[in-house]
């Protein structure tokens, strides 16, 4: 399954916005976007031009693609499935995307990145249902539950990521009072998906 193994810090920088793909650097003094660091490239320092429609649409959707760690035949194929589907197309793109494995460990504080619970997901951490399944992109259904292998929960990285990084989680997935499981109520809102996109533009920009 491909993946983008490249230095992640150089994504924000390229989309001139935090797209927090490092953990807990991301929230430090030493993210580069909080530093200011300038746009990758030769020229990323002076790029002045006024960016065309086209590309404005590109970024916002490089910038949605990169936050969920998708490559670009897999994001395609996602956005095929919600123009199809009933609803607002952007807002379903999101929500397909939300409802990923990989993001939902991620947002039930057990990865610090996106990144790491994929690969918490691919090393068969996690249980759906009570049945291992380690494939990132399964999406879950509202009333599903995923939960931590018993013999995972005492991991370093889990206890750290509990302990320190301590993400809460949205109001869509209720955690167990041991935190060790986590249950999907509901279909994410457009308001309880904390990603600062115009999703109207990757539409546009698919509709051409
Ligand atoms: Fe992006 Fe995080 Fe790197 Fe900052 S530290 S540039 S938010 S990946």
């Amino acid at each position: 399954m491909a993946r983008y193994t490249g230095p992640v810090c150089r994504l924000c920088r390229r989309e001139k916005t935090k797209l927090y793909l490092k953990g807990p650097k991301c929230d430090s003094a030493k993210c580069p976007i909080t530093i200011g660091r300038f746009p990758p490239g030769e020229h990323g320092r002076d790029r002045q031009r006024q960016p065309s429609e086209y590309s404005i649409q590109l970024r916002e959707k490089q910038k949605v693609r990169r936050t969920y760690g998708v490559m670009g035949r897999q994001f395609a194929k996602t956005y095929g499935e919600a123009a199809r589907q009933r609803g607002i197309t952007g807002e379903r793109l999101l929500q397909l995307l939300e409802l990923r494995l990989d993001n939902v460990v991620y947002r039930a504080g057990w990865g610090s990145s996106r990144a790491q619970a994929r690969q918490l997901v691919r090393h068969g951490h996690i249980l759906v249902d009570g049945r291992r399944v380690d494939i990132p992109s399964y999406r879950l259904r509202p009333t599903q539950e995923i939960s931590l292998k018993e013999s995972s929960r005492s991991l370093a990285v889990i206890e750290f990521n509990r302990d320190i990084v301590a993400r809460s989680a949205p109001a869509w997935l209720e955690m167990a009072p041991a935190g060790f499981s986590a249950r999907v109520l509901n279909i994410p809102l457009r308001e309880q998906i904390d990603l600062d996109v115009r999703e109207q533009l990757v539409v546009e920009l698919f509709s051409k």
